[in-house]
C-alpha cells in the first residue's frame, strides 16, 4: 500500500475506554442511526457479548459526532468554521486531527489533478440544494479564484493554517464521512472486533469477512430507488465509497445541479451518474470518488488505473458501466434479473 492513513490519537480516545467482557452468546448486532453529519450511519459488527457490542457501537457515534462537531460548515462554533472566519489574516494554529485530515486532502487534490478541491467551498457555499438556491454567473466569477488548493498553506512544524487570500472557505465535506468510518473502524478495532462493518452515508469499510464468506456491498443503480442495485461488490477488508448525482439536487430548466462542484468552472460537475472507488481507507475512497464527475469517465479511471490501491466503478452519462482494470480480472457480481 502506497499511503497509509495516520489516524490521530483521537480515534483511539473513545477505544480506549471500552472494557474487556466475558463470552457468552456471539452474535451479529446492527444499529442504525440517522442525523451525524446529516446522513445515515449504519454499524454491524460479530460479538460474543451483546452489551460489550452496544458499547462498542455507542463509542463509534460519540466518535462520529466529535468529529460533526469539529469539521462541519454548518456549525458556527466548529474548528473549520473558525479557520474560514480567520485562516485569511494570518497562520492558525489547528488541533492535530484536523491538521492532518487537511494534509491528506491536498494529496487527493495532488492525485485527481485538481478535481477534488476543498476550496470548491469557496464558490460552493453559495448553493443550497434543498432550497434550489445557486450562484449567478457574477457570482461564480468573482469567487472562483479564491478555489484553489494551493492557497491552503499549512506549516507542519508550527501546526497552521493560513489561506494566501481573502475570499478562500474550505469544505471538509467531500472527506469527512469516509475519515469518520475509518475513526469507527478504529474504534472497534481496539477492543478487539474483527468482524464489522461501518458506514457513514456513501462510505463504507469493513474488517474481516463473514465466517468464510465476503460481505456483499451492493452499488445503487443512480437511476432507481433505494434498493436497486446496479453491481454487488464482495469485500473483505476494504473501503468503498460511492458518489452520486442522485444525492443532493435539483433539476431546473432541464440541468441537474448537483453537490459535486467543479473547481475550475463553480459549476455542477456532471461527467457521470456514479462513481465508486474501493481501496483499503475510507478516507481515501471518499477523497478520490468525485473525481470522475470533474474529469470525466476516461480520465478519472486513467487515475484511477495509476493508482494501485484502487479499484474503480463508474455509471456513464449513457447509463454503461466501466470497470477499473483490477475489477475486470474479478468483475463486480450484477444483481439478479428482476423476477418475470
Ligand atoms: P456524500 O457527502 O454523500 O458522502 P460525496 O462523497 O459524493 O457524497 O461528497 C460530496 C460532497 O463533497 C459535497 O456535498 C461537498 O461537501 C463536497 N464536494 C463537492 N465538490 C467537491 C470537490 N470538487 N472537491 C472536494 N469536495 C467536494
Ligand atoms: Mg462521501
Amino acid at each position: 500500500m502506497r499511503f497509509k492513513v495516520l489516524m490521530s490519537a483521537l480515534c483511539f480516545a473513545a477505544a480506549a475506554t471500552l472494557a474487556a467482557a466475558v463470552p457468552a452468546r456471539a452474535e451479529w448486532v446492527n444499529r442504525v442511526t440517522d442525523g451525524i453529519m446529516g446522513t445515515r450511519i449504519t454499524v454491524e459488527l460479530w460479538s460474543e457479548e451483546r452489551a460489550k457490542a452496544e458499547t462498542a457501537i455507542d463509542a463509534v457515534l460519540d466518535e462520529m459526532r466529535h468529529i460533526d462537531e469539529s469539521m462541519s460548515t454548518y456549525k458556527p462554533t466548529s474548528e473549520v468554521s473558525l479557520v474560514n472566519a480567520k485562516a485569511a489574516d494570518g497562520p492558525m494554529h489547528i488541533s492535530k486531527e484536523l491538521f492532518d485530515l487537511l494534509v491528506k486532502a491536498k494529496e487527493y487534490s495532488v492525485i485527481t489533478a485538481g478535481a477534488f478541491d476543498i476550496t470548491y467551498a469557496s464558490v460552493g457555499y453559495m448553493y443550497n440544494f434543498p432550497k434550489h438556491i445557486r450562484p449567478d454567473e457574477a457570482q461564480i466569477a468573482k469567487a472562483l479564484p479564491a478555489v484553489d488548493y494551493r492557497h491552503v498553506i499549512l506549516d507542519v512544524k508550527n501546526q497552521t493554517v493560513q489561506f494566501s487570500q481573502k475570499g478562500v472557505r474550505i469544505d471538509l465535506g467531500g472527506i469527512a464521512k469516509g475519515y469518520s468510518v475509518d475513526c469507527g473502524i478504529d474504534v472497534l478495532k481496539a477492543p478487539g472486533f474483527t468482524r464489522a462493518y461501518v458506514s457513514a452515508g456513501g462510505d463504507s469499510r469493513i474488517i474481516g469477512d463473514r465466517f468464510g464468506k465476503p460481505w456483499m456491498v451492493g452499488i445503487r443503480d443512480p437511476r432507481k430507488g433505494e434498493g436497486e442495485v446496479i453491481a454487488s461488490v464482495p469485500l473483505v477488508d476494504a473501503a468503498i465509497s460511492t458518489s452520486g448525482d442522485y444525492e443532493r439536487f435539483f433539476d431546473e430548466g432541464g440541468v441537474r445541479y448537483h453537490h459535486i462542484i467543479d473547481p475550475h468552472t463553480g459549476h455542477s460537475a456532471s461527467k457521470v451518474r456514479s462513481a465508486t472507488v474501493i481501496g483499503p481507507y475510507a478516507t481515501r475512497t471518499d477523497g478520490l470518488s468525485k473525481t470522475a464527475f470533474v474529469l470525466g469517465p476516461e480520465k478519472a479511471m486513467e487515475i484511477y488505473n495509476r493508482i494501485d490501491d484502487i479499484d474503480a466503478i463508474i455509471v456513464k452519462l449513457d447509463g454503461t458501466v466501466i470497470y477499473s482494470k483490477g475489477m475486470q480480472r474479478g468483475k463486480a457480481t450484477p444483481p439478479p434479473p428482476p423476477p418475470k
